[in-house]
């Protein structure tokens, strides 16, 4: 890397929020999964840009320079967890590179960064499936931004612990929800009459709450808040339900009911 650029690598690098430093609220760019979590963000951004392989590398290299820094700057380490992040978009031999990079300093966690940005399944799951055993054994590993059903069967099995994801509330806003079946467009004429709760086998505040499909049709056709409220509330405890059913699936080494109970973990 050349004087030149390396230049203007520090001037992007100043305003870099800088995990477990006490700089404030916001000096963690992303919340973590759980309190006391946080995850330093930055190269993610970067790499989520980067689609030819110099930038790749480049973006590797930046993350790594990065989170030399937030080690060094972390004055919270009873407090905040820091976890390190693999980038290298969908070239394995950058994921190498950048597993290395990450996995030489002894963490409480790491993350898998730079997945679910449009690659599709079958690239999220090589990806995936190549990092994820690589990541140290006694150390949560979570993976960023993920996301559907099959993606996340794909990474438990993988050995990925930890996820967030926006996709249950983003959905939930836009009135799409969430089954084991497979989504439904509650804004679709379909359901102006329907009296079935989103998800008979659903015991979250809508479908145990007695709104039927037609009535969560109407809020949200009337602009009304409770409509997006409760088909948000709905899709978070889709996705909990499902999480917990993996659980009990991995814990009985039995698949078989997960996949008769969720038709989407394997559809697409
Ligand atoms: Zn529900």
């Amino acid at each position: 890397m050349g004087g030149a650029s390396r230049g203007a690598e520090d001037r992007e690098d100043a305003p870099m929020p800088v995990a477990g430093a006490s700089a404030g609220p916001g000096a963690l760019a992303r919340p973590g999964p759980g309190p006391g979590v946080g995850v330093g963000t930055a190269g993610v951004a970067m790499l989520d840009a980067a689609t030819y392989r110099r930038r790749v590398r480049q973006a590797c290299e930046r993350s790594a320079r990065w989170l030399d820094r937030c080690i060094r700057a972390h004055r919270r380490p009873d407090e905040q967890a820091l976890f390190g992040i693999v980038q290298g978009g969908t070239d394995l031999q950058q994921r190498d590179w950048s597993l290395q990079a990450t996995c030489q300093f002894d963490l409480p966690g790491y993350a898998i960064g730079g997945v679910a940005v449009g690659e599709g399944h079958e690239q999220l799951r090589r990806v995936v499936e190549h990092c994820a055993p690589r990541l140290p054994e006694a150390r949560p590993r979570y993976l960023m931004g993920v996301g559907y059903e099959r993606d996340l069967l794909v990474a438990v099995r993988a050995g990925v612990d930890l996820f967030d994801c926006v996709l249950p509330t983003r959905n939930g806003r836009n009135g799409n929800a969430f089954t084991p079946a497979g989504q439904l467009r509650l804004r679709n004429a379909r359901f102006r009459d329907d009296p079935a709760p989103i998800d008979p086998g659903c015991d979250c505040a809508a479908c145990g709450g007695g709104f039927s499909r037609s009535y969560l049709r109407h809020l949200l056709s009337a602009g009304e808040m409770l409509g997006p409220v409760l088909v948000s509330l709905h899709n978070l405890r889709h996705f909990q339900r499902y999480l917990l059913d993996i659980r009990a699936a991995i814990e009985d080494n039995n698949w078989s009911l997960l996949f008769a109970r969720w038709p989407v973990a394997l559809a697409g």
